[in-house]
């Protein structure tokens, strides 16, 4: 029997895995979530010597589960290979106290990369798998490292377009120039005036809009999504769970069965979602925590179980998790209200009608494995400096964050389990934060802040960032919030 992904906002909205994923979101604006979990045998007697790519095509096998065996060979076998600058793809250190799983070795050097690295080949595949004729145009909002992470994935890729949409003051400096240097005929930036929320939002209208569907089909076009909207990024990402898991037991750090905790810098809500999916296949989890930066609507949700939007927006120095309003939340809502897809669209459309909602019914058991906080800025300046004199290691800003609410998590809770640092973007990643928090210096530019970077840390500079200062910009358009539609149909010869 193969897996049903079913809309969280119709029940009668169901679809296979690789139906969900050259979708991305369903057309009622609900997100393909499964309904019920796949049997997976984890033995970790076996698992602490697999490789990253034997624990991806076991977990890939079992969501993914109308692939053929060879398909997912061929798509685990082109993504994660050389592109990464280790052959542990995602290595887990310990640090004293913690571990820091490090999922930024890929192309662009932030944890985008473990699940965009194959998310293109997925989709191709899947293309093929249903006849597919149509061009696929993949739709993205950034908050500054999907895009870039999406484009190194699907540049050139034939059968595909791809636009992407990012806050323009809302990315550093590194990042936007990750962006707007990205080569291939298939790829589009544009920059908007407006915060992630605003572009995301009106990518929502969009995928929605049924007369521009129309449009697009009428033209053999048809659009995806590489957001962890799209379940083809949140299954991938459940892999490092399993292995991150694998490399404790492997190291003698827990004994399989062990239950250990994760701690998770959280935006979107996809890679912490992950997590969750990990447990229900039956990794020994403890608590859940989810650690926001100032932008912490969803520790407010943790605590209260209203999700309120209306508050003042707050650029931070961890941008990528600079969100008001957490996509993936809904297929956890989904979960805590026991699949309803009634009460989830109700719930949803409370959000876009009233700026907020409040959770009543719901599955306790499901809430209980989370725990949530937020650090502020100070308090993750002040995390990056301790990890640094502690462990001379040096987090950037997300992951300090995710650092930081642990320490606290661990102090008011006593719970001293074994934890894990989703570590989701390198060092030179925001260059200007880290040099700031370790050495006080501020006022520099990012270039200058990436040699001294060098300097301290003694890590050497990735090639993703490498040569970036001097790299030609290819993509120069900044529209309004509201002109986003008019740029799709204008890429895409639509207007003429
Ligand atoms: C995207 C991102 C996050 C947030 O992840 P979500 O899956 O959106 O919760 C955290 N840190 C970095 C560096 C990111 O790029």
């Amino acid at each position: 029997m193969t897996l049903a992904y079913q809309s969280t906002r119709d029940a009668q909205n169901t679809v296979t895995a690789s139906q969900a994923i050259l979708q991305g979101l369903a057309t009622d604006g609900g997100l393909f979530t499964p309904t019920s979990y796949p049997q997976v045998t984890l033995d970790f007697g076996q698992l602490k010597d697999a490789s990253y790519q034997e624990v991806a095509k076991l977990v890939l096998a079992a969501f993914l589960d109308d692939f053929t065996s060879e398909e997912l060979d061929r798509c685990i076998a082109g993504a994660y290979d050389s592109k990464f600058d280790t052959p542990a793809i995602a290595p887990l250190v310990k640090l004293d106290g913690q571990y820091n799983l490090e999922l930024f070795h890929g192309a662009t050097i932030a944890f985008k990369d473990m699940a965009l690295s194959i998310l293109p080949h997925l989709m191709t595949t899947a293309a093929k798998k249903h006849g597919l004729e149509n061009k696929i145009v993949i739709l993205t909002a950034t908050s500054g490292d999907t895009g870039k992470a999406a484009m190194a994935g699907f540049a050139d890729v034939p059968g595909t377009e791809i636009i992407v949409f990012y806050p323009k003051d809302g990315v550093s400096k590194v990042q936007e120039l990750q962006m707007t240097t990205q080569t291939g005929a298939n790829t589009h930036v544009v920059a908007i005036d407006g915060n992630f929320d605003d572009a995301q939002t009106n990518v929502k209208h969009m995928f929605n809009d049924a007369a521009l569907r129309a449009r697009l089909s009428e033209h053999k076009l048809q659009f995806s999504s590489a957001n962890s909207m799209n379940i083809g990024r949140l299954v991938p990402q459940i892999v490092y769970y399993v292995y991150a898991y694998a490399q404790l037991v492997k190291d003698g750090e827990i004994q399989a069965g062990d239950q250990v905790n994760f701690t998770v810098p959280t935006g979107n809500f996809g890679n912490i979602l992950a997590a969750y999916y990990a447990k229900q296949i039956g990794l020994p989890v403890g608590k859940l925590i989810c650690a926001s930066n100032e932008n912490n609507v969803l520790t407010d949700f943790f605590r209260t179980q209203v999700y309120d939007k209306k508050r003042s927006f707050k650029v931070t120095s961890s941008p990528s998790m600079d969100i008001l309003v957490s996509s993936n939340l809904e297929r956890l809502i989904f979960h805590l209200s026991g699949n309803s897809a009634e009460k989830t669209a109700e719930l949803m459309a409370a959000l876009t009608h009233h700026g907020q909602y409040e959770l009543i019914d719901f599955d306790q058991a499901i809430l209980d494995l989370f725990a949530a906080d937020y650090a502020t800025e100070a308090e993750t300046a002040a995390e990056i400096q301790r990890v640094y004199e502690s462990d001379s290691y040096i987090e950037d800003p997300h992951t300090a964050v995710a650092s930081a609410v642990y320490q606290k998590y661990r102090q008011s809770s006593g719970d001293d389990r074994k934890t894990v640092i989703a570590s989701t973007a390198s060092l030179y990643k925001f260059p200007v934060v880290a040099v700031e928090a370790v050495t006080g210096e501020s006022g520099l530019s990012d270039f200058a802040a990436l040699s001294k970077l060098q300097e301290i840390s003694g890590v050497p500079v990735p090639p993703a960032v490498d040569g970036l200062e001097t790299a030609p910009v290819r993509h120069k358009t900044t529209v309004a919030a509201d002109q986003m539609q008019a740029a799709v149909e204008a890429y895409l010869g639509l207007d003429s």
